[in-house]
């Protein structure tokens, strides 16, 4: 259970003075809304932090002022010269002096009363907002601070720009943060004290304080010593949930998996080709963490193309050697039915039985399938989520493998790990992670990389386009289409465009029909799964030359024959994402071109990154090119699958301090495996402030 003194951090935003329902409804589109709720929590509004700083602290006098910057000024009010009668467009004027010179400042669409309140003449008033030179005289348009003298303390000098939504204005932001930092509580200290004594850290909310009303530009930059302190919270948070994690599931138990390796003999005979060096490793790896009693975790990165199928396959095999169960998750129904494709034949040459699993499987199909898991007739389950659903129970579950497990969380790791009694989990990656973002999201697995190749594979050629030449590239495609190629079209959206202009995947299809006929197909997420089958039959039986396609051949899809894949509207693409989809071609024996299709004007990072496509095809070095230039979420594709996001950290910024946490982490755990001395109640505190709920259930589940 959270600690009660929490309770004033998890209220609705409306809890907070001057926030009511309207604008608590604004927060939740601003910060997010608790999914049990749906309501903005008063927490969240401490992560919201400033993305900028208006800086007011310049205070000339009027003459010293210079036109075009923001200024505080001291002046004495002379004049209010309203809007003439009936002329309620031209501006309401107020004159205003200093020693040195003249100030107007000018009001449109104004309350006189308000004004007449706030700038009495005869009386001095601090004025702050952008000075403007209008034909020779100095005036400011809606100032954007009018203080007396005893409030001037109270104007922000330094002020935060908040990251903002339409309908809240950065005030009522600033003054609810306020609110938020006044109800937190006096909470004890989690970090290590020689370790913030060392870095010269300040307390929490100190930090929260100092980042949220600067008084310094260091304050509130990412960089100083105030959000760094928060950054690094964050950062321990992570990492203590992912130890925990990852300790209770070892802790849960193995089972010793150490087949015969017949079974694997004859799937490697099958097989038209060998091994290469890095799969044959990763084997190995696996097979020693399968005979370990303790349970496996682990993740199996490798480049798309890089063959991790067959590891898969090989694991599940070693599994069915030793009399267990496994199981094969695809993100996608599109997937789940290539790698059904791809492991019955060779599964059933070494006597396995496969089925697979889908939502599509309904009743008649699937009650001999449920039935097959429950008796155990049926040694490798492949499939979607739907493998895990309530309902399908396992004879014996020994492995569960995981394809593109970057669509799948920590939650997700539990929820399957507890379909079984300690089953192994093996997940594969075709993303390439960089370091710093293994150890944020998959702390709690063990890695192995396959950095070989299979042989055959051939660079793919990359060119950049501008979407203005389409019709030679039309023409271009039509020659190659008649030399025997095969052409991935990839379009970013389908159907929302109108208003955004994106060229529709439905439209470029209509568009190409003309000329390619019934060559041509298209195949979207929106279709029903027996559409995309027959679709992706025609492709790969190669009846089909052309495939028209939105991101839904992103992840896996194999068809080798294709050599050609051109992506329209690149720019709109992250590099990982861009890296994922070129993968999809140079995998046969044909020479493979990519064509990356831009709609310009392209700004100069827009065409640094689809540079860096042309120069690499190294994807370590592309995901970390798209982690500096988009942040981690987007590396992952987290952003979409709803997986919680940093809150303070800025991943180009903070990564350097991770590996610190990581240990801080787990020497604390070491100390103290239940969180229960001094130091680890604090930490429990954390990791709910951070809401790491599933760690914590897992702690408290002993
Ligand atoms: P990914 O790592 O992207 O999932 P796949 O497992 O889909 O890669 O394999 C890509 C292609 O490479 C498949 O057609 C597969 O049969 C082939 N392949 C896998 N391993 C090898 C190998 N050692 N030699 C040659 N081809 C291989
Ligand atoms: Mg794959």
């Amino acid at each position: 259970m959270r600690p009660t003194i929490l309770n004033p951090l998890f209220a609705p935003v409306d809890s907070l003075p001057g926030v009511g329902p309207r604008l608590a409804k604004l927060f939740a589109n601003l910060i997010g809304a608790d999914e049990e709720t749906g309501a903005a929590l008063v927490v969240d509004l401490l992560w919201h932090l400033p993305s900028g700083l208006v800086d007011r602290r310049h205070q000339p006098t009027i003459s010293g002022a210079v036109p075009g910057t923001i200024a505080t000024l001291r002046v004495t009010v002379d004049k209010h010269r309203p809007s003439p009668p009936g002329r309620s467009r031209a501006p309401y004027r107020v004159q205003c002096h200093d020693e040195t010179g003249d100030l107007t400042l000018v009001f449109f669409h104004s309350n006189a009363g308000w004004l007449e309140k706030q700038l009495p003449v005869g009386e001095v008033r601090w004025v702050s907002g952008t000075v403007e030179d209008f034909g020779g005289a100095l005036q400011i348009v809606h100032p954007d601070y009018i203080v007396d003298e005893e409030d001037f303390a109270k104007l922000p000098l330094l002020e935060p720009i908040y990251p903002r939504t339409a309908g809240l204005s950065g005030k009522v932001i600033a003054k609810a943060a306020t609110g938020a930092i006044e109800a937190v509580p006096d909470l004890p200290e989690w970090q290590d004290q020689s370790w913030i004594r060392q870095r010269k850290w300040m307390p929490f909310k100190l930090a929260l304080e100092t980042v949220h009303h600067p008084q310094t530009p260091d304050d509130a930059s990412e960089d100083g010593p105030a959000w760094k302190r928060l950054a690094y919270d964050e950062l321990l948070a992570g990492q203590l949930a992912l130890t925990i994690v990852r300790s209770r599931m070892k802790k849960v138990g193995g089972r010793s998996r150490g087949g015969d390796g017949h079974l694997r003999r004859k799937i490697v005979e099958a097989l038209p080709f060998s091994l290469t060096g890095s799969q044959a490793t990763a084997v190995q790896d696996i097979l020693a963490d399968l005979a370990d009693p303790t349970r496996m975790l682990r993740l199996l990165q490798g480049d798309v193309g890089s063959g991790k199928t067959v590891v898969g396959l090989l694991a599940m095999a070693a599994v069915a050697e030793t009399g267990s169960q496994s199981a094969f998750m695809a993100p996608t129904e599109l997937l789940a039915r290539q790698h059904f494709r791809t492991i019955q034949p060779l599964a059933e040459a070494a006597g396995l039985s496969v089925a697979i699993l889908t939502g599509r499987e309904k009743g008649k199909e699937r009650e001999p399938v449920l039935q097959g898991i429950a008796d155990g007739s049926i040694d490798i389950l492949v499939g979607t989520h739907a493998l895990f659903q309530t309902g399908v129970a396992f004879a014996d579950l020994g492995l569960a493998v995981v394809d593109e497990q970057h669509r799948f969380g920590v939650h997700q790791r539990l929820a399957l790990a507890a379909k079984g009694e300690a089953v192994d989990m093996l997940v594969m990656t075709a993303t390439p992670i960089p370091r710093t973002l293994l150890l944020t999201h998959f702390g709690d697995m063990d890695v192995t990389k396959l950095t070989e190749k299979p042989a055959g594979r051939k660079p793919v050629s990359t060119a950049v386009v501008s979407l203005d030449r389409l019709s030679d590239v039309v023409a271009g495609i039509q020659r190659q289409v008649e030399a025997g190629a095969q052409v991935y079209w990839v379009c970013p959206l389908v159907e929302e465009s109108e208003e955004l202009d994106i060229a529709s995947a439905e439209e470029r299809y209509a568009a190409l029909q003309p000329v390619f006929g019934d060559q041509v197909a298209l195949i979207h997420g929106r279709m029903s799964g027996a559409d995309k089958d027959d679709v992706m039959r025609g492709f790969i039986d190669g009846t089909t030359r052309v495939l028209v396609a939105t991101t839904v051949i992103e992840v896996g899809v194999d068809v080798p024959d294709a050599s050609v894949m051109i992506i329209e509207h690149a720019e709109r693409f992250g590099l990982a994402q861009l890296h994922q989809l070129r993968g999809r071609v140079g995998r046969g024996r044909a020479e493979s071109s990519c064509l990356l299709l831009y709609k310009g004007p392209l700004g100069e990072t827009s065409r640094a990154r689809l540079e860096i496509m042309r120069e690499t095809d190294d994807g370590f070095r592309i995901a970390e090119e798209d982690l500096k230039l988009r942040g981690g979420g987007e590396v992952l594709g987290t952003r979409q699958s709803g997986m919680p996001e940093f809150r303070v950290v800025r991943t180009g910024v903070h990564l350097d301090m991770l590996e610190a946490a990581r240990d801080d982490a787990r020497l604390a755990l070491e100390k103290d495996p239940g969180l229960e001395g001094e130091r680890g109640a604090a930490l429990r505190t954390l990791l709910y402030l951070f809401r790491k709920d599933a760690a914590m259930r897992l702690i408290e589940a002993g």
